[in-house]
């Protein structure tokens, strides 16, 4: 078998397509959706994140607007900043891009931001609202991932889902939105015995986890679907400093029946999920 690939270039564009009509439509009722970006520090995979979200608002007809400061900068800059997005109106919605250097407390930094506009949904009311299944802001990158089932008629009633990676962002909301679905969930990480055994029984396989092509093929159940969240810079031999997932493309195509690529599947959603945040987010104000 080789897999059909679950294509998040192609997803987002007809997604985003969408957005610029909802966009113009705010706008015509006098609410241009607006999101404000935060950069701290000069991490360079950081830098191409935030760039790829400032052109996707401008290609959906979303204002946006980036404040960078300098690796060292005092946290309460940066708090002060927050604070006055909050407060303006042509904002709804603030993105602070993590990883933020050490001397900052990154939950304080995230839960300065005002609920209403935590389009990334990290705040704790959201992940609260997210666990009762409450509307909420969807965090970016599962809600990506979700979609790709949704397009390719995916169901998950039933099904056995595996997630490999714990962490806020990504494995958790990930295992909730799952089980929300219908599936039943299990949750690896690193202290998890026999991995393999587990991934095996996995009907939905999601890797987010952090580690080049850990998951290889004979860990993949025939006929599973696989999403591969892992965004990995290769360090040695012909493809360095190609990007990879946590998936083994090459073996576990052949295994899978469904697969996302990496680059091109679960990082283009990530974006396209946090323009539907924003606009979702200006479509509350618009209608306040
Ligand atoms: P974290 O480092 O926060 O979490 C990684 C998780 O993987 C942890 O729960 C960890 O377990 C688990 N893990 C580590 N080693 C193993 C192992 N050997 N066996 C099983 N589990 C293991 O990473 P993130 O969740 O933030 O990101 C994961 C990946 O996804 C990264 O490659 C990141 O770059 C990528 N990413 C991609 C995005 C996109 O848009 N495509 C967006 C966000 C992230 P434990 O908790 O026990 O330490």
């Amino acid at each position: 078998m080789t897999a059909q690939l679950l294509d998040g270039v192609a997803l987002g564009q007809k997604l985003r397509a969408g957005f610029k009509l909802k966009a113009e439509e705010l706008a015509a009722q006098g609410v241009r959706p607006g999101l404000a970006v935060i950069l701290v520090g000069e991490d360079a995979a950081s830098q191409v994140y935030v760039r790829n979200k400032v052109n996707a608002c401008a290609q959906a007809g979303i204002h946006s607007e980036k404040y960078t400061y300098a690796p060292d900068v005092a946290p309460q800059v940066v708090f002060d900043k927050i604070a006055e997005l909050n407060a303006d109106p042509k904002i709804h919605g603030i993105l602070v891009q993590l990883p933020l250097p050490g001397h900052f407390d990154a939950d304080a930094v995230l839960e300065a931001i005002a609920p209403a506009k935590d389009v990334d949904g990290f705040r704790a009311e959201n992940v609260g609202a997210l666990m009762q299944g409450q509307p909420c802001f969807i965090p970016c990158t599962p809600y990506g991932a979700m979609k790709f089932f949704e397009e390719a008629g995916i169901s998950l009633k039933g099904k056995e889902a595996v997630v490999v990676g714990r962490s806020n962002i990504v494995g958790k909301p990930m295992a909730m939105l799952l089980m929300h679905a219908g599936a039943t969930v299990t949750v690896c990480h690193s202290q998890t015995r026999d991995l393999k055994a587990h991934c095996l029984r996995a009907d939905i396989l999601v890797a987010a986890i952090g580690k080049a092509k850990m998951i290889t093929g004979d860990m993949i159940k025939p006929g599973a679907v696989v999403i591969d969240v892992g965004i990995n810079r290769i360090q040695e031999g012909p493809d360095a400093g190609k990007l990879c997932g946590d998936v083994d493309f090459e073996s576990a195509r052949e295994v899978a029946s469904f697969i996302t690529p990496v680059p091109g599947g679960v990082g283009p959603m990530t974006i396209t999920m946090l323009l539907a945040n924003t606009l979702e987010s200006a479509e509350r104000a618009a209608s306040a």
